[in-house]
């Protein structure tokens, strides 16, 4: 479930260090697209935490897709 930031955007719940949920979503998500290598910091290759689409915040992330 995502929470919904004060502008509108799905913000994961997870945080930042949530490594099997963002696999998990990601694996479930029709728009994962990776990222460019050096922007990857998940050890599964599909993850949120490694998409193209994932918009870094201070506690976690949004998803642009
Ligand atoms: S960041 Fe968004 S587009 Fe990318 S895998 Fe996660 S939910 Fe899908």
């Amino acid at each position: 479930m995502w929470c919904i930031d004060r502008n509108g955007r799905r913000e994961f719940p997870g945080g930042k260090e949530d490594w099997p949920g963002a696999a998990r979503t990601a694996v479930c998500c029709a728009a994962f697209y990776p990222d460019v290598e050096e922007e990857q910091i998940a050890d599964e290759a599909v993850s949120c935490y490694n998409c193209r689409y994932r918009r870094w915040t201070a506690a976690s992330f949004t998803c642009s897709a």
